[in-house]
């Protein structure tokens, strides 16, 4: 299938578009440059543009006949959205409303929407099924429920069948250890963890100690990054006649901060400095995913469950990689 990858450039979506090529799909990526990595798409084609240029997004459409869309072109900072929310409602919702606007236009129906645990806001009841209230507690969740509830409408019509996949936290090296995550600046737990085991950075900091978890750190359900993309996989081949899927993706299992960096100190055999600051804005405490649905109603099987293989490959990548990606 043809599948046009936005955001193909970046840490899950270049990923996606290495799976979808090594499955026999026919992946184009679009992407403005603007976080992603030339290098991390290899050889793969490449329209460098903007979700604001609708243009380009259907001219691009009809060019290489698109049947499928899979859009990972989002801003992901939880705390920069609670300083920054309109740039986080442009680029988030503004921006993917043009995306499907362009997708009608061209005639294109299937898509395979980034959403995320943070539409949950903080959950009361664990872990967290797609039934769970929608309450998010900060304005990156809330654009990214927005969407959900765009292409809901939008699908009614008949004109869209979507799948918003609800990721966990995505972590890990994927594309056989290749393809790792290099953020610029880092805000992401594992990355920044291991920058202060390989002591380019001083310390790690621990974002608040009294939340309501058995060591006071937040708890997150870490999924590896090859696990969440084949989930995708499975989504578009029912995209054929299922109008729209709600699917959360996470490994059932939660870690606290503190038991990450002790993984991670294992794993590198490097002892680095920790230091315990305040809470980061917009933190729910827990967040656990129930995955059976995408397991009942995707085929979806997790394999790789433990944290430990999962920071062993990211582990592997930043060591080969201390620079990150070259550009
Ligand atoms: N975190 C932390 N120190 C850091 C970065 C993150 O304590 O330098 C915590 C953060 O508060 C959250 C967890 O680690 O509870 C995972 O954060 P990340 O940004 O990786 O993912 P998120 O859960 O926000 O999607």
């Amino acid at each position: 299938m043809k599948v046009l990858v936005c955001g193909g450039a970046g840490y899950i979506g270049s990923n996606m578009t290495a799976m979808l090529a090594r499955e026999g799909h026919h992946p184009i990526v679009y992407d403005n440059l603007s976080k992603g990595h030339k290098a991390a798409i290899a050889d793969k084609e490449l329209v460098v543009g903007d979700l604001s240029d609708f243009d380009l997004l259907v001219k691009t459409l009809e060019k290489y006949e698109i049947e499928a869309v899979m859009h990972f072109a989002a801003f992901i900072e939880v705390g920069e959205s609670v300083a920054e929310p309109l740039r986080y409602y442009k680029n988030n919702f503004c921006a993917t409303h043009n995306l499907l606007t362009a997708m009608e236009t061209a005639g294109v129906r299937k898509f395979i929407f980034s959403s995320t645990a943070a539409v949950y806001g903080i959950p009361e009841i664990f872990p967290i099924t797609e039934n769970s209230p929608t309450k998010p507690i900060n304005p990156y969740g809330q654009t990214k429920l927005a969407v959900e509830d765009m292409c809901h409408h939008q699908s009614i019509t008949g004109k869209l069948n979507f799948a918003a996949l609800r990721y966990f936290n995505a972590c890990g090296a994927g594309n056989n250890g290749t393809l790792g995550e290099d953020h610029r600046p880092e805000s992401h737990l594992i990355p920044l963890i291991i920058q202060a085991a390989m002591g380019k950075r001083e310390d790690i900091k621990i974002f608040g100690t009294d939340y309501p978890t058995p060591d006071g750190t937040c708890v997150r359900d870490y999924i590896h990054i090859e696990d969440l993309c084949r989930a995708h996989l499975l989504a578009l081949k029912q995209l054929d006649n299922k109008r729209e899927i709600i699917c959360n993706l996470g490994n059932e299992k939660g870690h606290s901060v503190r038991d990450v960096i002790e993984t991670v100190k294992r794993i590198s055999g490097k002892d680095f400095k920790v230091t315990e600051t305040d809470k980061r804005p917009g933190d729910p405490p827990v967040l656990t995913a129930s995955a059976k649905k995408a397991k009942d109603e995707l085929g979806w099987r997790v394999e790789k469950p433990d944290l430990e293989e999962i920071i062993e490959t990211a582990w592997k990548w930043h060591s080969e990689n201390p620079n990150g990606y070259p550009d």
